[in-house]
């Protein structure tokens, strides 16, 4: 397993021992753009790791200068550990949750505990530090393959990245590239594949080692080896994290712990892939819209259908 690898307990020493000379990178509000984001009244308890879990209290929300409300009521139930696959048709409300969980903003009304902590309380910068996101617009530049995964992790080595890369499974393609790992990879990563993008956003979040992550798949299609590499890399990561995912491939939403169908920023059901295909209800309808048109799905092919 990725976690008992010797260098990550090397990382983490390293890491404990920089944390207090702030010399690590504000990762996750540097690499999103965070430029339409409000700014955020940090707290003052220090986050280091979860031990029981995240709940999200009758949240309620709407953006900033809007009354309409985009999450209402929402309670659910993280814990440490496990994944929790919000789905849903596009609109719903799901990237909002996750960015409440990133205190990109503060819920309206309700709250999100973080091990019974409300996350206003929390030092958001130490916070930050332990969570990672991967999502389509994760913020590669133009620099290095090395640079970019070991952003934010300054004191990685090459073999640390080459580690996190093999996981990743991006190495293999870095090694075909015409300077490895010093290939510059353009604006924004403009001269990779998608895929091969998301495999390097994976590589630095493994790197980051992150506590709590969140992952927005994504929906545009890969072609079917990127689908699976994608996947691996993607179940290396998660693999013993507490996760929230936004999910559009069915592989993913099968293996979550929980399932939440969101409308209209409402919960409307929770449970497992097989409890709500048993409910018959929203699950099963989105299910047999998303899912069922497109065999290819059992094996993690995604699918650009509206969840
Ligand atoms: P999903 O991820 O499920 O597709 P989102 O959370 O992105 O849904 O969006 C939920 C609702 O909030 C949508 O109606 C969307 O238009 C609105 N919305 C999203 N971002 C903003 C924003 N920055 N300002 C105002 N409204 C927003
Ligand atoms: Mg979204």
């Amino acid at each position: 397993l990725f976690r008992t690898l010797p260098f990550v307990a090397q990382l983490n020493t390293q890491r404990s021992q920089l944390a207090n000379a702030s010399a690590s990178v504000d990762l996750v509000s540097d690499f999103l753009r965070r430029d339409n984001k409000p700014f955020m009244v940090s707290g003052t308890v220090p986050f280091s790791r979860l031990n029981t879990g995240i709940r999200f209290v009758d949240v309620s929300f709407h953006y900033p200068g809007s009354t309409e409300a985009v999450l209402s009521e929402v309670t659910l139930d993280l814990p440490k550990g496990t994944t929790l696959a919000l789905v849903g048709h596009s609109g719903a409300g799901k990237s909002t949750l996750a960015d409440l969980l990133a205190r990109f903003y503060d819920p309206s009304q309700g709250s999100i505990e973080i091990d019974g902590i409300d996350l206003r309380r929390l030092d958001v910068k130490s916070f930050r530090r332990r969570l990672g996101i991967v999502s389509q617009d994760t913020f590669l530049f133009n620099a290095s393959v090395r640079n970019n995964i070991k952003y934010g992790s300054p004191e990685a080595t090459d073999g640390e990245i080459i580690e996190a890369a093999k996981l990743a499974n991006a190495y293999e393609f870095i090694l075909r590239l015409p300077q490895g790992l010093d290939t510059p990879i353009g604006d924004r990563g403009v001269l990779l594949s998608g895929g091969q993008r998301q495999r390097l956003a994976i590589a630095r979040a493994l790197i980051q080692d992150p506590e709590i992550l969140i992952l927005d798949e994504a929906t545009s299609a890969l072609d079917t080896v990127s689908e699976r590499l994608v996947q691996e890399a993607i179940d290396a990561l998660s693999r013993d994290r507490t996760t929230l995912v936004i999910a559009h491939r069915l592989s993913t939403v099968r293996r979550a712990d929980q399932i939440a169908v969101l409308e209209a920023g409402h919960v409307v059901e929770v449970g497992t892939h097989t409890e709500l295909l048993g409910h018959n209800g929203p699950y099963a309808e989105l299910h047999a819209i998303q899912f069922a048109d497109h065999p290819a799905d059992t094996n993690g092919a995604s699918t650009d259908a509206s969840l």
